[in-house]
């Protein structure tokens, strides 16, 4: 019988993707653009893991199935990324890592597996990128990069600031990863910024909290006024030499590029601006990432799921860029 494990494509010491042409890109089991297995290869430059975690969720749940959702999507990623002219998975080995187990039931617990499981891949300088899962994992993420490599500065792409201080007294949720962070001291004071925002606030205080933590604000309406360079720029220069962790809520998408979310908002991103900004990137120190908030009962047609599983290609090209 003849199995998709037998059909890696292997390059140098390199064990790449499943070799399309041998198997069809429908067959065999989804791991995360046909990539090996971490336990098929002796080492990884690159994990990709994920967090099936949703208990964090303040609106629509179901971010625990994104994992899945986002291999599923990834099945059609090709080897070569003309845009910034490598193979990423020829390059490096990039494993796919399976899921961390995370408690559904007790929050804490489930953020200690979470920076545990992260810190583990992470470990001697390797990157991860995560598939989410809610909002709320970034915080044990940053705990375990903060861990690493000490203070980072955050690049956050969301529709929302995720700096809000608790939910019905509640202070880990999908809304307030990013103000625990600040306050433990997990980010460079004033070298991280947020991209995308927009829509309805509680209070015009709520932007005076943010940059009090340190932020900057890359408003959605400032790419209709100015340019995906513009704010490529912003942030190259915002966060300077700093080693630099990428959180991705998919709803910094406009609903029409990413309706699978929990919390959408009008007039978001695109995926082709999306994808540009962080090709734009690839010079800067990205020392892990996060794609979070895929909820596919709410997708259509695996919109969500492509657009997210791209995101991540791209995330995992800006590593491979960087290595040259
Ligand atoms: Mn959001
Ligand atoms: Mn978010």
């Amino acid at each position: 019988m003849s199995t998709s494990r037998q059909h890696h494509e292997h390059v140098g010491g390199i064990v790449a993707q499943v070799d399309a042409l041998q198997v069809p890109r429908y067959a065999g089991l989804s791991t995360f653009a046909q990539l090996p297995r971490i336990e098929d290869v002796a080492d990884h430059a690159v994990a990709v893991v994920g967090v099936p975690f949703d208990s964090g969720v303040t609106y629509r749940p179901g971010a625990r199935f994104g994992p899945a959702c986002i291999r599923q999507g990834s099945r059609l990623l090709r080897p070569y990324n003309p845009a910034l002219g490598i193979a990423p998975f020829r390059t490096m080995q990039v494993v796919d890592a399976g899921d961390i187990a995370a408690n559904p039931f007790d929050i804490d617990q489930a953020l200690a597996a979470v920076q545990a499981g992260v810190r583990e891949l992470a470990d001697g300088g390797r990157r991860v990128v995560t598939l989410g899962g809610d909002h709320t994992i970034a915080l044990p993420i940053l705990r375990a990069m903060a861990d690493l490599h000490g203070p980072v500065a955050l690049v956050h792409f969301d529709a929302h600031l995720d700096t809000w201080d608790t939910y019905f007294g509640a202070p880990y949720t999908h809304g307030t990863p990013f103000r625990r962070a600040a306050e433990e001291g997990l980010l460079v004071k004033d070298h991280s910024a947020h991209v995308g925002i927009r829509g309805s606030l509680y209070d015009a205080t709520d932007l005076d909290d943010d940059e009090r933590f340190g932020f900057t604000i890359v408003h959605a309406e400032e790419l209709e006024r100015t340019s995906v360079a513009a704010v490529v720029e912003r942030v190259v220069r915002r966060v300077g030499d700093a080693p630099v962790y990428v959180s991705i809520d998919i709803d910094v998408l406009d609903p029409a590029h990413a309706p699978g979310t929990g919390t959408p908002e009008a007039g978001g991103l695109t995926s082709r601006e999306l994808l540009a900004i962080l090709r734009g990137m690839k010079d800067l120190n990205v020392i892990g990432a996060d794609v979070v908030e895929v909820s596919p009962a709410y997708d259509h047609a695996e919109i969500t799921a492509v657009a997210a599983a791209n995101v991540v290609y791209e995330l995992v090209s800006v590593f491979a860029s960087e290595k040259r």
